[in-house]
């Protein structure tokens, strides 16, 4: 039996009709996957809930804490980011 796949090619690269929600704001990857520095989805690429209502993998945030540029904000909402209850 032959299938073909048609319609199925290149759907997954870029998806807009995406909640801004369901993606890490620093690397725009979905929470499902893992931030760009880990390959495996689960292991220690873990989400962070900031107090301040936006969430990020904590890879990701806390790079960008640890730079300067960063003045310890929220790069989405440019609040002091502190880490909230997850
Ligand atoms: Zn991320
Ligand atoms: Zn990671
Ligand atoms: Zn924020």
């Amino acid at each position: 039996m032959k299938v073909r796949i048609t319609s199925y090619t290149a759907t997954a690269v870029w998806r807009w009709d995406v909640p801004e929600d369901d993606v890490c704001g620093i690397c725009r990857v979905q929470f499902d996957g893992t931030c760009p520095n880990c390959r495996f989805p689960g292991d220690d690429c873990s989400l962070v809930n900031g107090k301040c209502g936006h969430s990020f993998h904590l890879h990701c945030i806390n790079d960008w804490i640890q730079t300067e540029a960063s003045g310890g904000l929220c790069p989405m909402c440019r609040q002091k980011f502190e880490f909230g209850a997850v």
